[in-house]
């Protein structure tokens, strides 16, 4: 490499396409493998980069990394966890992280934050938050970036997992809050979800969506601590009982999913927690629901890519034009919305 070359690749080390870039991001991925946490946090920015350029890189990043991964038998467990702003998700992550680190497990922590699509600032994984845990030398704590759209969320923290993974980290915890879509793209991450609940004032079941209790395989009700700790137990009994009514998976031993009472502040019942998520694990992989749900959702995330891919497209030209073009017909009324739609997919199907 001439100096002006070595120059080049300082100054933008990510910018280009093709060999150099990809012997680069081997390079990193093998630090990431030694342990380099650095190495690491320079990683996951690489996957979080929106720019087409970045994307040939970091495609070649995660797989090298996954790669490495497999061949040192390295996979974590991922624990996805949900809950409403004030549940106490931070305080949570950091009693259950700092007792997972205690027991000598290594931990990583991502976040799948909504709000910062909008806002441009993340609310979640916040290093101030948990500041006992981001001391700890055996874990890692990744904010959300502010990204522009789910599905861009989606694949970043997928390609975090992987890097986490391949980094050698024993659990690593995707947290979001629940609200909207991002607890779907969690629960098709994660190997356990779990939902983290306040204890309810009243006997209703606080409005909790059924497509979120669908999704979760544990409810941690949290705050069973001082004046609250009726409420809890009452609100555990609640759940408990509408999880039984909700269903049961084939995927679920006796029992699952269960509803438990915590205290993140007390540090009360977050044991019993990982111990019931390491029943639950153990239980899976005797009966070949672990791997299969870990392939079910690689199928996902494949059929996923496509259809972003075919989004992209369609945002491209020549496909761009071609939508406006169809689209100012349909306006006048000189081809009906079907009619279009039929022509302009197989104008696609013939590449155009
Ligand atoms: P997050 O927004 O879900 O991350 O919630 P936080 O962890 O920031 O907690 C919100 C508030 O609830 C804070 O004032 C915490 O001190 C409080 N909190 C969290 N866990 C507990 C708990 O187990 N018991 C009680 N009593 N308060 C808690």
């Amino acid at each position: 490499m001439t100096i002006e070359c070595q120059r080049e690749a300082k100054r933008r080390p990510w910018g280009r396409q093709g060999d150099q870039g990809r012997m680069e991001a081997h390079a990193l991925a093998a630090a990431v493998v030694a342990g380099d946490r650095r190495a690491l946090a320079r990683a996951i920015t690489r996957v979080e980069s929106a720019r087409a350029d970045h994307r040939v890189e970091a495609v070649a990043l995660v797989a090298a990394a996954r790669t490495a991964a497999t061949a040192l038998g390295r996979q974590a467990l991922r624990i996805g966890l949900s809950g409403t702003p004030g549940v106490g998700k931070s305080t949570f992550i950091e009693a259950f992280g700092m007792m997972l680190v205690g027991l000598g497990l290594r931990v990583a922590v991502l976040a799948v934050d909504p709000s910062s699509a909008r806002s441009g600032g993340s609310i979640l994984g916040d290093k101030t938050r948990m500041d006992r845990l981001a001391r700890e030398p055996a874990a890692f704590i990744r904010p959300s970036p502010s990204q522009a759209q789910m599905g861009g969320v989606a694949r970043r923290t997928r390609e975090a997992v992987a890097l986490c993974e391949a980094a050698g980290f024993d659990v690593v915890l995707i947290e979001t809050v629940g609200v909207g879509q991002s607890e779907t793209v969690v629960a098709e991450l994660c190997d356990v979800f779990v939902l983290l609940l306040a204890p309810a004032g009243g006997d209703e079941l606080q409005g909790v969506k059924r497509g979120i209790m669908e999704m979760a395989d544990m409810i941690f009700v949290n705050k069973a601590d001082g004046d609250l700790k009726h409420a809890a137990m009452r609100t555990m009994a609640d759940y408990a009982g509408a999880l039984r009514l909700l269903r049961r998976r084939p995927q679920d031993p006796d029992g699952f999913p269960k509803a438990i009472c915590v205290s993140a502040l007390e540090e009360a019942g977050i044991e019993q927690g990982w111990d019931e998520i390491q029943a639950l694990t153990a239980w899976r992989r005797e009966n070949g629901h672990f791997e299969a749900r870990r392939a079910a959702q690689a199928r996902h995330w494949f059929a996923e890519e496509v259809r972003q891919g075919l989004l992209a497209v369609l945002g491209r030209e020549p496909a761009r034009g071609s939508m406006a073009a169809f689209g100012k017909q349909v306006e006048a009324g000189d081809l009906s919305p079907e009619q279009a739609a039929a022509d302009m997919l197989a104008l696609l199907g013939r590449g155009g």
